[in-house]
């Protein structure tokens, strides 16, 4: 029989022990999914996000009694530099430090560019791509300290791509990807990586919300919106799942992962292979 040492088992089932993540937008979606995966894989977890207060209680506790590990909630709304603030000084006092900073808070929005709505436009800039820019300036001093960081901000395949009608998500995940390979390089030499994950489509709430709104828009039904409108740019015609995603990110932000930065990986059935 073939016994390993229990510290090894232990390293290779919890490769993220003794972690502190913060994941954006984690009350729902692909920001939960990684959640989990973070706390399955040892780390501490501090959520963010809307949702009512039981709901998040409810998740909150679940988390922690799956994997027992800390937990905690920030309430933080990504719109607002000051509260990202406070949100990223209640992580290192309450936790002793942040090693994982996931950035996946995210909004869509889908309007013709003449038609396209201001406050549209300003909200999807503010909480897809600025939030990731004061998150990261803020979280930078503690990781440099620390001689080890992991950015993770989820882009999309729209980061890479662009779609019509959706000109202020395009705008903000390509420029979510350019400000992950500033922040590589900035920090190259400091045990810091920033890498971008670029989704095709993921079966969330956000997507499902899209799944109507489209149906209604071309008279369509759901089945049709999903293989012809959704799925008609990815090759391999199924959703990502956010287990997949919550994967993804726990081998980023491992030690095995210390070389990879700067990238935008996509990870979407073959649809920027086109
Ligand atoms: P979702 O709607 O299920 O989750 C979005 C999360 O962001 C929620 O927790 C929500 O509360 C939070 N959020 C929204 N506005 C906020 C604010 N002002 N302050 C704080 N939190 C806020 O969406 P999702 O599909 O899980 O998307 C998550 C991320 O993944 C987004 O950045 C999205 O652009 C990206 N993405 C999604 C897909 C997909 O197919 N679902 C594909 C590519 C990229």
């Amino acid at each position: 029989m073939n016994v390993q040492p229990k510290a090894r088992d232990t390293r290779a089932a919890r490769p993220l022990a003794g972690r502190v993540s913060l994941v954006t937008g984690s009350t729902s979606g692909i920001g939960l999914g990684i959640a989990r995966a973070l706390a399955e894989a040892g780390s501490e977890v501090v959520l963010n996000g809307l949702g009512t207060a039981s709901e998040i209680a409810t998740t909150k506790d679940q988390i922690e009694a799956d994997y027992g590990i800390k937990v905690s909630y920030s309430a933080a709304d990504m719109t607002r530099p000051e509260a990202i603030a406070e949100m990223i000084a209640a992580v290192i006092a309450g936790h002793g430090q942040l090693d994982v900073l996931v950035n996946n808070a995210g909004i869509q929005y889908v309007a013709p560019l003449d038609q396209f709505p201001v406050e549209k436009w300003d909200a999807i800039l503010s909480i897809n791509l600025s939030s990731a820019f004061h998150t990261i300036r803020l979280a930078l001093p503690a990781m440099r300290q620390n001689k080890f960081g992991r950015i993770i901000n989820i882009a999309s395949a729209h980061g890479l791509v662009g779609s019509p009608f959706k000109a202020a998500y395009v705008a903000a995940k390509h420029g979510i990807v350019g400000l992950t390979k500033v922040a590589a390089l900035e920090t190259a030499e400091e045990g810091i990586t920033c890498n971008a994950i670029c989704p095709g489509y993921v079966y969330t709430p956000l997507v499902e919300a899209q799944i109507d709104g489209q149906a209604r828009a071309h008279g369509i039904s759901r089945d049709q919106v999903i293989h012809d409108v959704l799925l008609a740019q990815q090759p391999n015609k199924r959703f990502a799942t956010v287990e997949e995603l919550g994967a993804l990110t726990v081998f980023l932000a491992s030690d095995a992962a210390v070389s990879i930065t700067g990238i935008a990986l996509p990870v979407d059935g073959g649809w920027t292979a086109h």
